[in-house]
């Protein structure tokens, strides 16, 4: 009976062990950031996640916006962020959108490339150098991978890749949209955030815009926040002011190069 658990327990073991080495197996050095990490969908596959999801999500923020002079604006500093940089030479495919939305104020980025911003907050922006800053940033998740991280790491890619593979099925289209969604509003872990402002500093000083602009960014997340108001953007996007010591530290490193 004994010998009977003990076969079991290293069976149980075994099991283990097979997992741990698998997951260490596809550890992978991102090579646009040098960090280890674990992500068990391809960057193809990111790409078409983020494509199909992308309407659903722009729906959810009330759709694009109408301002086509806007939405060029955007266009265009997302694009000069993209040629000046390393995000040129990613397999990801830059999109950035405008969204209607004039209450919630909230940018983000779906894995792949799509990259949005509300009404909301882009008409509190004072100066192109702090949309840059904002669309830096979400560039910054993008390459950093951030939502396939944690995509890999609660399970779902399977599911996203099966909805995928339905394709433009509108049902397995709205599952997704909302599987997406939630991976994107759940709060992005600090050194995430801390990784994308870095990101995004280099991005701006890359492009010539002015990264002291970041913090102005900050201020006026701080400022949104209220004493009594929460912004999505504020919840997915935590500690503005926290965040700003570490943006001097990357504007004083990136300055010098
Ligand atoms: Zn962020």
């Amino acid at each position: 009976m004994l010998g009977k658990n003990r076969v079991r327990l290293f069976i149980g073991i075994a099991i283990v062990l097979f997992a741990i080495i698998k997951y260490c197996a596809s550890s992978e050095t991102n090579p646009y950031t040098g960090k280890k990490q674990h992500i068990s969908l391809s960057p193809e596959e990111e790409i078409a996640i983020g494509l199909q999801s992308a309407p659903q999500m722009a729906q959810q923020h009330g759709g694009l916006h109408p301002e086509n002079k806007y939405q060029l604006l955007v266009d265009q500093v997302g694009g000069k962020l993209v040629k000046n940089s390393i995000a040129a030479e990613t397999p990801y495919q830059f999109e950035f959108h405008l969204l209607a939305d004039e209450n919630v104020i909230n940018a983000f980025a779906l894995p792949g490339g799509q990259v949005f911003i509300t009404y909301a907050l882009f008409s509190q922006l004072q100066n192109e150098d702090q949309l840059a800053g904002v669309l830096g940033h979400e560039i910054g998740h993008v390459i950093g991978r951030h939502s396939a991280d944690r995509i890999s790491k609660q399970g779902l890619t399977q599911g996203l890749l099966s909805g995928v593979a339905v394709g433009s099925d509108s049902q397995a289209t709205t599952q997704m949209a909302a599987v997406i969604a939630n991976v994107v509003n759940m709060k992005y872990g600090r050194d995430d955030e801390l990784e994308s402002d870095d990101l995004g500093v280099k991005f701006m000083i890359e492009s010539g815009y002015n990264p002291e602009e970041m913090i102005g960014v900050m201020e006026i997340l701080k400022q949104a926040a209220g004493p009594n108001r929460t912004p999505e953007f504020q919840s997915t996007h935590p500690d503005p002011e926290n965040r700003i010591e570490k943006i001097e530290e990357a504007i004083d490193k990136y300055k010098t190069l």
